[in-house]
This record gives C-alpha cells, structure tokens and sequence, in this order.
C-alpha cells in the first residue's frame, strides 16, 4: 500500500479505496514502543475490508528489516517474522508459540 502511494507513482491500488486507514496515515508510523498506538492501528485494521490484500500487498515488496509502521495489522517485526516464515526460514530466536 505504502509503497505504491509513495514510491511508484502509478497511484493507489484499486483495493486502496476501501481502506480503513485512509486519512489517518500518521497514526500508523507509532512508536514501536507504544502498545497503546500500536493497539490503535490495529484496532482499524481489524475491521477493516481489504486487509487480507494489504497484507499480500506489503508482503510482496516489503523488505525485511526496513519495514516501518503498521500494515495489516503488524508491526515491522511480525512482518519480519512472517516473511521469514513464508520463506521457510527459522526463526533466529527460537520456537514462536
Ligand atoms: S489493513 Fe490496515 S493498513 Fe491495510 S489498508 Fe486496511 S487499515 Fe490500512
């Protein structure tokens, strides 16, 4: 989602329209360190329509390690975690529950 807004200059994906988070794009750079901001963002992605493509979205371009912010519901770790998962790797700190 991100990507394509700012860096593609081929506008928003056509599934961006339906967005939960439209408008509200600061709320969704917290603090890490905040779980309050955190739970925020999560709060509207729960609900929110087209999550499952912002998902496949950010995970098809995202690079592990310079992830920022929340999308989809994650954070920059849980995106990290999850794309060493899909590509099958361990995770370097031990079993996930
Ligand atoms: S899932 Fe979250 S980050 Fe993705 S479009 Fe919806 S509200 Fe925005």
């Amino acid at each position: 989602m991100l990507r394509r807004v700012l860096f593609d200059g081929d506008g928003p994906p056509s599934w961006r329209q339906h967005a939960s988070c439209a408008g509200l794009d600061e709320l969704f750079f917290p603090e890490p360190s905040d779980p309050e901001a955190v739970a925020a963002c999560r709060a509207v992605c729960e609900f929110c329509p087209v999550q499952a493509a912002c998902l496949e979205d950010v995970m098809s371009w995202e690079r592990s390690g310079r992830c920022h912010g929340v999308v989809a519901g994650l954070t920059p770790v849980e995106r990290t975690r999850l794309a060493r998962e899909q590509r099958g790797e361990p995770d370097p700190g031990g079993a996930v529950a």
